[in-house]
């Protein structure tokens, strides 16, 4: 219960004022508390609060120090921090923002406005990181994007260089889809699409196992530590269970769906591998597979 509180950090170096603060706040948040800039540096690296609530006139370094500080941190660049002080002149106001704070309340402060302003920090927060998890997913099928896999191809790229492992990827092309779109219509077709999308969860076992819409009818699945003949295995599953699957549809017509596959598995050994040739590859093959028929799954032969 408590983890999923999104978190305030205060820093003042009155007790009483981080009382009244922990009496407003700690209902709904959970709350780390520090009297000085020191203290308070340490805690946001060490909790990554969602926002600091700062003091300004501090003992030992001021609170326009500590924000300074913050923003020069990888890992507390990008918390809010407002500031919640005495100083009350404009001028105070405008060199607490200038230095970007996200907020400026002056004391004596109202709960409800402290409250308030929090609130509208965290929305902020939590609209960032829906726009965040939007862009790296495909709206469509709610499958990740290819932006998000080519994010995921190039890490698990160099755990396998070096660990030592194989790594397979599968491209995958709905067969003759122009025509079940001519045929059934365009929305039919997008209907076709994501239940396509929807055996890869079912199929993929592994949480390594990356699926993510490529573009258009075409997918592409990662398979770290998987060498040649996992992965053709894989493919197989994905073909059948794509041949046999039921499309929904309105009228209840049955409609059908098969989609050809290229493989290619690249091992350690071949250092002069480079990513965008192991993408191309499976892309061969793929190729290969629609010329010798589709409803198949072909593997690059390395020609
Ligand atoms: P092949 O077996 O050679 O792959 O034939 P194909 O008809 O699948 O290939 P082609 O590239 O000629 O056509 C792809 C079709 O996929 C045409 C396009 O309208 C359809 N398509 C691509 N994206 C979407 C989509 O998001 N929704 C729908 N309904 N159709 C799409
Ligand atoms: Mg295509
Ligand atoms: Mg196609």
């Amino acid at each position: 219960m408590d983890k999923e509180k999104n978190s305030i950090l205060i820093v003042d170096d009155q007790k009483t004022t981080i009382m009244v603060l922990k009496n407003i706040l700690g209902g709904e948040y959970r709350v780390f508390t520090t009297e000085n800039g020191q203290d308070a540096l340490k805690a946001a690296e060490r909790f990554k609060p969602d926002v600091i609530l700062l003091d300004i006139l501090m003992m030992d370094i001021n609170g326009y120090t500590v924000l300074a500080e913050l923003r020069n941190s990888e890992i507390t660049r990008d918390i809010p921090v407002i500031f919640i002080t005495s100083l009350n002149d404009v001028e105070d106001e405008e060199k607490g923002l200038s230095l970007g704070a996200a907020d400026y309340i002056t004391k004596p402060f109202s709960p409800e406005i402290v409250r308030l302003r929090i609130q509208n920090q965290i929305r902020m927060l939590n609209q960032l990181q829906t726009s965040n998890e939007l862009s790296m997913l495909d709206q469509l099928t709610q499958l990740p994007n290819r932006r998000s896999f080519e994010m995921r191809i190039n890490t698990e790229w160099a755990v396998a260089q070096r660990e030592k492992k194989p790594i397979s990827i599968l491209m995958i092309d709905l067969d003759k889809f122009k025509n079940y779109n001519d045929t059934y219509g365009h929305l039919q077709g997008d209907i076709a699409l994501k239940t396509t999308a929807g055996i890869f969860g079912k199929t993929l076992k592994r949480p390594a196992d990356f699926a993510a819409r490529w573009g258009g009818e075409e997918f592409i699945v990662l398979l770290p530590n998987t060498d040649s003949h996992g992965a053709l295995e894989i493919a197989e599953k994905i073909r059948g269970n794509v041949e046999d699957m039921e499309i929904p549809s309105a009228d209840m017509q049955k409609s059908n769906i098969t989609v050809s596959i290229g493989v290619n598995t690249h091992c350690h050994d071949q250092n002069t591998f480079v990513i965008n040739d192991f993408i191309s590859g499976a892309d061969k093959a793929l190729y290969d597979a629609k010329d010798a028929g589709r409803n198949r799954v072909c593997q690059y032969s390395g020609t």
